[in-house]
């Protein structure tokens, strides 16, 4: 599946990637005073797209910027892009960020933008591949106290971190990095959340100052419908020895069992798979 036309939507324009370009003087990227989303459509059907607006909204009013399109226009935007591209199975990226009038750090007079973009993003691996599982490093950068940054929005500053600790988990061989937070508890990776297993409960970090995943609400419901229960908490890195099974979800990474993080091993079981097999039905629709 390859886009027929690449087409970019911005500010209510539709425009061809090529000429989809912004000033370098722009102040959301001198100050990182962006938001985006990270959304999936699935034959034809963007999962959960109102969720994702709001939430893109919602980041936005935690910069002190509000994006001047409602949650109804950005989700028929995002409809259009995927027409207009021609794609029925792809990766959604909105961003919203602060426009170029002004470079000094306050710049309340600036121009708020909006754009989106969609591209096919299949699964990294295989089935078989992904039944493996991943495996994590800690981060070297703790996730920052809400007192600190506005840690549960979508914010591109956050994502500085998460790229260097990424980074640093790949080149030692590892997908990706784990996060502590500023209390030293397990949270989240760079771009999912994380579960564990133990006893047939599904035990996770409660969403106190990290991003409370659209997948993570999900697969909470899907683990709640089978009557596996869920516990939200606070989780050591000393605990990690005491689970048996661990994963990672997210829009783009939707249900990943993980086998290592750090020396701790874990095995995909019947909790992973059930979760994994079930998120692929509702997000397919089945
Ligand atoms: N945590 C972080 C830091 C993320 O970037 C993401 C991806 N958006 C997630 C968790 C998972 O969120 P979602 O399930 O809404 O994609």
């Amino acid at each position: 599946q390859e886009n027929k036309k690449d087409v970019i939507w911005i500010d209510g324009k539709l425009v061809p990637r090529e000429e989809a370009n912004i000033p370098v003087l722009t102040h959301g990227l001198h100050y990182a005073s962006a938001v985006f989303e990270g959304e999936r459509a699935y034959n034809g059907v963007i999962f959960k797209s109102r969720q994702h607006s709001e939430r893109l909204l919602n980041s936005g009013r935690q910069l002190d910027f509000e994006i001047p399109f409602t949650a109804e226009e950005i989700d028929a935007a995002k409809e259009l892009v995927l027409k207009e591209n021609g794609l029925v199975d792809a990766y959604i990226r909105p961003i919203a960020w602060r426009g170029a009038e002004a470079l000094g750090v306050s710049a309340q007079k600036n121009s708020i933008h909006l754009a989106i973009a969609a591209w096919v993003w299949p699964s990294y691996f295989t089935r078989e591949e992904r039944m493996k599982g991943i495996r994590l490093a800690f981060a070297r950068y703790r996730r920052p106290d809400p007192a600190t940054a506005p840690s549960t929005a979508k914010a591109a500053a956050l994502y500085s971190i998460a790229t260097i600790s990424k980074h640093e988990a790949e080149r030692q061989g590892y997908s990706d990095a784990l996060f502590l937070d500023w209390r030293g508890r397990v949270v989240e990776c760079t771009g999912a959340n994380i579960f564990f297993v133990k006893n047939g409960e599904l035990h996770t970090p409660d969403p106190e100052g990290i991003l409370n995943g659209i997948t993570r609400q999900t697969v909470i419901e899907l683990a709640k419908k089978r009557g596996i229960p869920v516990v939200e908490r606070a989780i050591l890195p000393e605990e990690l020895s005491t689970f048996t099974e661990s994963f990672v979800t997210g829009t783009a990474a939707e249900v990943t069992p993980v086998s290592e993080i750090g020396e701790h091993k874990f095995t995909p079981g019947e909790i992973t798979t059930t979760l994994l097999n079930d998120y692929e039905n509702l997000v397919q629709g089945k």
